[in-house]
């Protein structure tokens, strides 16, 4: 499927600004089948921006990313949907639809845009609620769930799409803290079968033991990345070790 030692997705050089303001700068990754890497930095580094290029919902402004091996170009409508089908992506926002039950939520996308056969597509979402242990609440609506309880189901939403790689940013951070748990162990779950998974958190214990590979960013750039004990412990800038010293975990 993909190109150089199993890369599914390679960035290059990645430069992007909102108007004439820089946001990302030379910003170079690449992610294998089955890898889980999770950015870190300060607020407003440009972890979004960067996940939100790699499934182009934003436009760059100079350099690629490649998905198995192939560029992916904005300006090309038609291959977008099969991008964003190919890469699904989770929000801290779950976005489900408020008048359609949990199970017509997940239900629609494979429906609409990927033209699936409908009992299939019924017997999988059922499957995937089974297995976030969320079965018996198919027929209620978004509103009667609790938040952490919605982001399953968001999660859910975008495995259905059976995506190659899945980008999740910051999907636990509205949530109190006692439903954090109960989604973070299903993104650990998803990374024990081998998701290949870009994921944004503040949840640093989460992240040690979740990423193979962390990077690092702040101002725009990925300023150092490596293993998660590696990075945790012994940090190589100075700028991630007082990053670091901000959370206590
Ligand atoms: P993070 O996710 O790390 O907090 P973001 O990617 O959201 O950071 O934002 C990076 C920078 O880009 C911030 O300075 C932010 O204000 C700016 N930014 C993000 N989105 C837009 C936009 N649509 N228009 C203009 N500036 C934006
Ligand atoms: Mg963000």
């Amino acid at each position: 499927m993909s190109d150089k030692n199993g890369v599914i997705l390679d960035v290059e050089h990645l430069y992007k600004s909102f108007d004439d303001t820089p946001v990302l700068s030379d910003v170079n990754l690449e992610v294998k089948k089955g890898e889980v890497i999770v950015v870190v930095g300060p607020s407003g580094c440009g972890k979004s921006t960067f996940l939100r290029c790699l499934n182009a919902l934003e436009e760059i402004n100079e350099g690629r990313v490649l998905l198995d091996g192939k560029a992916i170009n904005p300006a090309d409508g038609k291959s977008l949907s099969h991008v964003r089908e190919k890469i699904g992506m989770v929000f801290q926002s779950y976005d489900l639809f408020p008048h359609m039950t949990i199970l017509d939520n997940i239900m629609l996308a494979p429906l609409k845009v990927q033209k699936r056969d409908k009992e299939g597509v019924k017997a999988e979402a059922l499957e995937l609620l089974e297995r976030i242990g969320l079965f018996s609440h198919k027929d209620k609506f978004p509103r009667q769930l609790s938040g952490g309880q919605k982001q399953r189901v968001a999660i859910v939403r975008a495995l259905i799409m059976h995506p190659e790689v899945l980008l999740l940013d910051e999907i636990t951070a509205a949530l109190d803290p006692e439903m954090v748990r109960e989604v973070l162990d299903v993104v650990l779950s998803l990374a024990k079968e081998g998701r290949t998974m870009v994921i944004v958190t503040h949840e640093m214990a989460f992240a040690r033991a979740v990423a193979d590979r962390i990077i690092f960013m702040d101002g725009g750039k990925v300023i150092e990345e490596g293993a998660p004990d590696r990075f945790f412990d012994s940090p190589k800038t100075e700028r991630a070790a007082r990053f670091l010293k901000t959370f206590s975990f």
